[in-house]
């Protein structure tokens, strides 16, 4: 996507322009996933309307699908969303457990709300540095599997049955998803992307 101006689905009523390297005041956040924008190609409102003056929206954040389509958890499409007007509410992902209040995917049918990264997890990593097999993501961890030991070897804690992990069906062996360290492209993912 090289054009610079971009018509968002966050700010319906006018089209947006990219500015590369500008200034900003230092408290100047982007609009989905309310982290700074200093220094960080963004996107901001072409028109003159005093309301609009803080509206910043990152590149990559514009960049991210509208709807996403992953393969099991969830058989609906999941839908880019903000979780509330006021970003004091904090929600906790259902993929990793932890807390997040920016824009998420979500499904509104299940009442299902995972973070943007957690929602682009690839289905395999084929050669984790911490493990000699490949890892498996799993959606929760099976009633014949739960009294194994589930440790996690990267941050020692335990791993809980009913959030996604990373499973090795050879060994036994489970790592949180915030653990896994896995970096993904989000082109990469072969899941189906609604822009
Ligand atoms: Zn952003
Ligand atoms: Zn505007
Ligand atoms: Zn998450
Ligand atoms: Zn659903
Ligand atoms: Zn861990
Ligand atoms: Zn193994």
């Amino acid at each position: 996507m090289s054009c610079s101006t971009l018509d968002h689905f966050s700010h319906p009523d006018h089209s947006l322009r990219l500015k590369d390297n500008f200034v900003v005041r230092a408290d100047a956040t982007c609009s989905v996933c309310y982290k700074s924008v200093a220094a960080t190609p963004t996107y901001t409102c072409s028109s003159s309307n005093i309301a609009c003056q803080k509206y910043y929206l990152h590149k990559s954040c514009a960049e991210l699908p509208k709807q996403i389509i992953r393969d099991k958890q969830d058989e609906h499409p999941l839908t880019l969303q903000p979780r509330s007007k006021n970003c004091t509410s904090f929600f906790r992902c259902d993929a990793c457990w932890e807390e997040t209040n920016d824009y998420s995917y979500v499904c509104l049918t299940c009442d299902f709300w995972i973070h943007k990264k957690c929602a682009f997890t690839p289905p395999i990593i084929p050669a984790p540095a911490y493990h000699h097999h490949p890892l498996t993501l799993i959606f929760c961890i099976p009633d014949m599997l739960r009294y194994f030991s589930r440790y996690c070897p990267i941050c020692k804690e335990r791993v809980q049955a009913f959030c996604w992990s990373y499973y090795c069906h050879k060994c036994t062996f489970f790592v949180h998803l915030k653990c896994s360290t896995t970096t993904v492209s989000l082109m990469s993912v072969p899941y189906c992307l609604y822009f």
